[in-house]
């Protein structure tokens, strides 16, 4: 796999963008199975981690929400933990401010994990990049998702001046998991797209299985387009939205663009006709030239 390295010493902690509005969409079921029975909870579309504060009211059950969580723990925090506190992001450990973080070295050939704080944690920010979605493409499909490469940002202090400093022979990025990313990728789309068309809009979602884990097609809807379309810019998350002509609703989302780093698109669903004509008559609207 080949890894497109950025060095990020100067970073000095440039202020981010505060959304202090919270923006709520009443739901009343759970997004992903469907249940309307049983204590549904707010489900977070811009992850909170990432100083999200739009949420889906009363959209999540229980269940899935178990099952979510994990994804967003894995990336958040397992991922991005050190690079993202760095970064002066919220976090849920509100009573823990000396959080410790794990990093692995190698210390004369023996690799092991340590808790650090977090002056002595690797700040890396991991974006895995993958093929497009395979709906997209005309590629045999068997499951799965494959990473192709990765854009890795390391902030503050680089790989081997810490291990110079900690005394050891190299401290190493954290493994992670690509597919679990990838269904983090559909879980954040899945909600804007809910957020901006509302539930009733779509006729069929591709998405919520692989989510849940119940399916192995994520990389069917969820991929790495081969052009980076959105600007650099200090807020967490930048969202884009396109029907395509079969009315598959297509989201585009690239992470901390302030670093320019990957995007990912995800084919969340089918939108009904009778909404996508409308949109698309919207849009024409928008588009005459005024006389
Ligand atoms: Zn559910």
């Amino acid at each position: 796999m080949r890894s497109r390295l950025h060095r990020y010493s100067h970073y000095r902690g440039a202020p981010l963008r505060k959304v202090t509005q919270k923006e709520s969409t009443e739901i009343g079921h759970c997004i992903y199975c469907g249940t309307t029975q049983g204590k549904l909870t707010e489900e977070h579309i811009s992850p909170y981690g990432l100083n999200g504060l739009m949420t889906l009211l009363h959209a999540s059950c229980s269940k899935c929400s178990e099952i979510t969580s994990k994804l967003e723990w894995h990336v958040l925090r397992e991922m991005w933990g050190a690079a993202r506190t760095e970064m002066g992001y919220q976090t849920r450990n509100k009573k823990r401010p000396d959080d410790l973080f794990s990093i692995v070295v190698v210390k004369n050939g023996v690799k092991s994990k340590r808790c650090v704080h977090l002056c002595d944690a690797l700040k890396v920010i991991l974006l895995p990049i993958f093929n497009i979605p395979a709906i997209l493409d005309t590629r045999d499909y068997f499951g799965g998702i494959e990473r192709i490469s990765q854009d890795q940002f390391v902030l503050v202090e680089q790989q081997e001046d810490l291990a110079r400093r900690l005394d050891v022979d190299k401290v190493c990025v954290p493994d992670y998991d690509p597919e679990v990313f990838a269904r983090f990728v559909a879980k954040c789309s899945y909600g804007y797209a809910i957020a901006r068309y509302g539930s009733e809009a779509f006729e069929s979602i591709y998405v919520c299985s692989a989510i849940l884990g119940k399916e192995n097609d994520i990389g069917k809807w969820v991929g790495s387009p081969t052009t980076r379309e959105f600007k650099v810019r200090k807020t967490p998350m930048s969202v884009g939205f396109k029907i395509l002509t079969d009315n598959d609703v297509l989201v585009r989302i690239k992470m901390f663009p302030r670093f320019d780093g990957a995007e990912y698109v995800t084919v969340v669903g089918r939108m009904r006709k009778f909404c996508a004509d409308q949109y698309r008559l919207m849009r024409k609207g928008r588009e005459a030239p005024s006389t």
